[in-house]
């Protein structure tokens, strides 16, 4: 049974401010099983993967996949959201160790320094739009905060919490994502720093039990808001195909492809993201190879 989370959307009644927030420890959970993740991994793909659900519930339509692409050791920390309600996650390495540093998981450099890229796609639009930054602080919340200014000129908050217990298991996770409309008022800034400044951290909200409402709340004291319906119901779930598979194998170099078929049995093709084997017969290959050359003659 694959996990379902609800990302709940608030406006304040002013309209200027809008927000959005999840609890979503089943899912980082799920993933984290899934790729048989090591803590450091769980935390920056979790973070990933929450602020992807975050990001797509300000959209209508369309996706949001984010990409860390850093010198550290996890290598691709990569998530990705459907507003048609599912959203999966993948880290490079996801067994990679690391100590702690002052009693605290060292995400910063596990992903370390490099690009974060945003990909943002409607299901109209062939080829996905891309913004691309460097990474600022490789703790994934700032990085997005970060992206949201440069690229889109919209100021915002967010807080990613992932907490993983004894065992490396998903003890708590979620996040919320404050987003402020164009022409927006000084004294509605004023109140957000407030607000920020005593707000306690959501990580010790989560493991308290409460609910996306509750750990939103802090931030929106003195803000009159009401809830958007419906909430933005997500599931984790891989979208892979065989026919997904011989697509994204198109773009193997042609070498690989040949010395594929000069082995002249089935190949095995594992998806990275779920795991999942699609066994591949010669002919396949053949025809991949070929679409592969005429692509390349285009
Ligand atoms: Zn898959």
């Amino acid at each position: 049974m694959p996990s379902v989370v609800q990302v709940r959307k608030f406006l304040t009644d002013s309209a200027f401010l809008r927000a959005s927030s999840v609890i979503a420890t089943p899912m980082v959970e799920e993933f984290r099983t899934t790729l048989g993740a090591a803590p450091i991994a769980t935390i920056a793909g979790g973070r990933t993967l929450i602020g992807s659900l975050l990001l797509a519930s300000h959209l209508k339509e369309g996706s949001v996949g984010i990409q860390f692409k850093g010198n550290g050791p996890l290598g691709r920390v990569y998530a990705e959201t459907q507003s048609s309600g599912s959203a999966r996650a993948y880290v490079s390495e996801p067994s990679v160790q690391l100590p702690l540093v002052e009693n605290r998981w060292n995400v910063k450099d596990a992903i370390g320094q490099g690009l974060l890229e945003v990909f943002r796609g409607t299901p109209f639009q062939k080829s996905r739009q891309i913004g691309t930054v460097q990474i600022q602080s490789g703790e994934v919340a700032e990085d997005l905060v970060f992206y949201l200014r440069q690229s889109q000129q919209i100021p915002a908050i967010m807080n990613l919490s992932v907490e993983v217990g004894e065992f490396g298991e998903v003890v708590g996770a979620g996040g919320v994502f404050i987003e402020l409309m164009p022409g927006h008022p000084e004294s509605l800034i004023s109140q957000l720093e407030k607000n920020l400044r005593s707000a306690p951290a959501i990580s010790h909200l989560i493991e308290a039990g409460a609910d996306a409402h509750q750990i939103l709340e802090p931030y929106l004291k003195n803000l009159p808001h009401t809830e958007l319906q419906p909430s933005f119901e997500i599931k984790y779930e891989c979208r892979c195909s065989k026919e997904r598979v011989l697509e994204s194998m198109i773009l193997f170099d042609h070498g690989t492809l040949d010395e594929m078929i000069e082995e002249e049995k089935p190949t095995d093709v594992q998806c990275e993201f779920c795991g999942q084997v699609y066994k591949l017969t010669t002919s396949e290959l053949q025809e991949i190879r070929n679409r592969s050359y005429k692509n390349s003659l285009n």
